[in-house]
């Protein structure tokens, strides 16, 4: 009876530190990684892209007028909204070290490794039509009759192995433009060139 009492002990403490460890990591209301687990991730990836010369193409996704949208249809409604959104999003991302994170609040980040810099604009368009296509009505946004996203977006080799933190200060000062010129867009530039401008998607 002790040595199986033992094993179930053993057995229930290693899917606790699984199901703890899965914890740590997710959003509890998207199940998306959370932005700790995306931080860990991201600087793993830029330093093994550095290392190997390959492509990062990093987005930040915010969805349009959310506050307006939570004050027209409730938080509970708000919160179905992010889930439905972060599900379309998470689509995106499909390929090996490509994923979906729920940076914070009503943000995304999205990150897809080793695609060539001309895939950026499809990637682009496609993230942004998932979240259209969901045509979740936003009665209070000013420039759709759905709800919509911004994004800015950033792709090119790392020049260093700790550039996480700029790569991702870039990203969001595109989306900081895109937001400044209208909404429901996505800026995308060269990464480490701020003056760059690669492509402008609506
Ligand atoms: P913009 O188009 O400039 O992005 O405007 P916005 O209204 O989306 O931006 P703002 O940052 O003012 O509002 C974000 C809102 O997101 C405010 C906050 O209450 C809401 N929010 C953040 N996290 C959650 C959540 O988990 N659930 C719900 N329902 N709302 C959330
Ligand atoms: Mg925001
Ligand atoms: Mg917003």
């Amino acid at each position: 009876v002790s040595a199986y009492t033992l094993e179930y002990q053993v057995r229930i403490a290693f899917l606790q530190r699984g199901a703890l460890r899965y914890l740590a990591k997710t959003d509890p209301l998207t199940g998306l990684l959370n932005r700790g687990a995306i931080n860990h991730k991201l600087s793993q990836l830029v330093e093994y892209a550095f290392r190997e010369q390959k492509t990062i193409t990093l987005m930040l996704a915010d969805v349009d007028y959310f506050k307006p949208y939570n004050d027209c249809y409730g938080h509970l409604e708000g919160d179905r909204c992010l889930q439905a959104v972060a599900a379309a999003l998470g689509r995106n991302c499909q390929r090996p070290l490509d994923f979906v994170g729920r940076y914070g609040g009503e943000e995304f980040l999205l990150l897809w490794f080793d695609a060539a810099p001309k895939e950026a604009a499809g990637f682009a368009h496609r993230a942004k039509d998932s979240i259209e296509e969901l045509r979740i009505p936003h009665f209070d946004s000013d420039i759709s009759e759905q709800v919509t996203i911004s994004g800015g977006m950033v792709t090119g080799v790392p020049s260093q192995p700790e550039q996480a933190e700029a790569i991702l200060q870039q990203a969001d000062q595109c989306l900081y433009r895109a937001k400044e010129s209208g909404r429901n867009r996505v800026i995308i530039q060269d990464l480490g060139d701020e003056n760059s401008i690669i492509a402008l998607v609506k």
